[in-house]
């Protein structure tokens, strides 16, 4: 559920119509609901609640934008972060060190280093030469770090290849099989407290049942840490779960039945858990809100050219996703259309052959569901500015990120000296 919704046939956030903050902000720009952002964080919590005092560490990569982390701080939610940057990210938002994971396969020393100086839960390493270097990083700091390792459980995950990450050729994860190993060898290492185990498997998740495979496996292994001797005391069971995105395609499993399910397969793990949602509490909770440019017949579909583009909202071209695509003020007339940005690349396309509400020029329409993996991944190609991006509360909105500069952009620039 969100909180976008047409009112007197115009579509609101919350209580704010979409033209107001258009007309003060410009378009493109992304625009969030910060009421679903605490639904969904409440929503989620609740499902999980029977587990005993779960951590819910939201994924900072999903939306790293300060308000978004400090509105889901306020909720009580950590962070998994996966750089430096998220890590900074969270602290600068008020998310308190012990509530915070982190990720990613690529920690540098420095990155290392840095957070276990300024605290946090819990590492969680994907090999064992990840591990010696944290164990040199502790030593030299005097500092112990606190570590689970994340395991590649090996499932399918029947996602989008490029979101699935728990496969066996996947770059993620010490393989299931070699875990008793790795852990034996962590052990063995100077200044490092194993205590946990993780697991992600992949992103947009629709099906339970690779989750369930993933966390059956997880248990069995927890089971055989024990005998082995080492003290498990988490068991971080990652994000993942899907979203709906197109109301054509039958729901994804909810919050609730997820919840049902990781606490009879926990049951009996004696752990405290941590689970890593992104997109769930923050993708329907966005929209990017854009202009149609004008209306480009064509030898088929005709063209809605809108002044959003690939770099502000990726993921069409990059994932091949689905956006639904709405007239602000729908008109009630139809039309099939092959919707796209205006820039200098094929990719640069949202949707084709969409049946949607009719739009002319000077138009707005919304791309829902882009609370999520969107307003991140922008980039500047074409020379095109970061969108901004606004909050909403109530009645209330404010901007959260401004538009960047073209100025600022061309400055960035260094001149070297010999064409100066
Ligand atoms: C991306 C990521 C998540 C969040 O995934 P969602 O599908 O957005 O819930 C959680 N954990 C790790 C390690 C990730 O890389």
């Amino acid at each position: 559920m969100d909180h976008f919704t047409l009112r007197d046939g115009v579509l609101h956030c919350e209580d704010v119509p979409l033209p107001a903050i258009a007309a003060a902000v410009g378009t493109p720009v992304y625009v969030y609901s910060s009421a679903t952002m605490v639904r969904h964080a409440h929503v989620f919590s609740q499902a999980l609640a029977s587990t005993g005092d779960p951590l819910i560490a939201f994924a900072v990569k999903a939306n790293p934008n300060g308000a978004v982390l400090a509105t889901l701080a306020r909720e009580g939610l950590g962070a998994d972060v996966v750089s430096i940057g998220e890590y900074r990210r969270a602290i600068a938002a008020g998310i308190p060190p012990e509530r915070i994971v982190f990720s990613g396969v690529g920690k540098t020393a420095d990155e290392m280093a840095t957070a276990l100086k300024g605290g946090l839960l819990q590492f969680n390493l994907e090999s064992v030469v990840e591990a010696e270097m944290m164990s040199g990083v502790a030593t030299d700091l005097g500092l112990t770090a606190p570590v689970a390792f994340r395991v590649n459980p090996d499932v399918d995950a029947r996602t989008h290849k490029k979101i699935s990450t728990g496969g066996a050729l996947s770059k993620f994860g010490v393989p299931i099989s070699d875990a008793r190993e790795a852990y034996a060898a962590a052990r063995a290492l100077p200044n490092l407290a194993v205590q946990g185990v993780a697991v992600h498997i992949g992103s947009q998740l629709t099906d339970l049942a690779p989750l369930d495979a993933a966390f059956e496996k997880v248990g069995a292994l927890i089971h055989e840490l024990r005998e082995d001797g080492h003290v498990i005391r988490f068991a971080d069971l990652g994000g993942g779960l899907g979203v709906p995105y197109d109301r054509d395609v039958p729901l994804p499993p909810g919050p609730e039945e997820y919840g049902a399910m990781v606490t009879r397969i926990t049951a009996d793990w004696d752990v405290r858990l941590i689970f890593e949602p992104g997109r769930l509490i923050v993708a329907n909770a966005g929209v990017l809100l854009s202009e149609v440019v004008r209306v480009k017949p064509g030898v088929g579909d005709p063209f809605v050219v809108v002044d959003a583009a690939m770099n502000d909202l990726m993921r069409p071209s990059l994932y091949d996703a689905y956006h639904a695509i709405d007239p602000v003020t729908p008109h009630g007339g139809k039309m099939k259309a092959n919707v796209v940005g205006p820039v200098c690349e094929s990719g640069d396309t949202f949707a084709t052959g969409r049946r949607m509400g009719a739009v002319e020029a000077g138009d707005l329409v919304v791309f829902r569901t882009a609370g999520a993996y969107a307003a991140t991944m922008a980039s500047t190609y074409n020379s095109r500015p970061l969108t901004p991006e606004v909050m909403v509360a109530g009645d209330k909105f404010s901007v959260i990120r401004e538009r960047q500069d073209i100025a600022v952009l061309i400055a960035a620039d260094k001149l070297p000296e010999w064409l100066r």
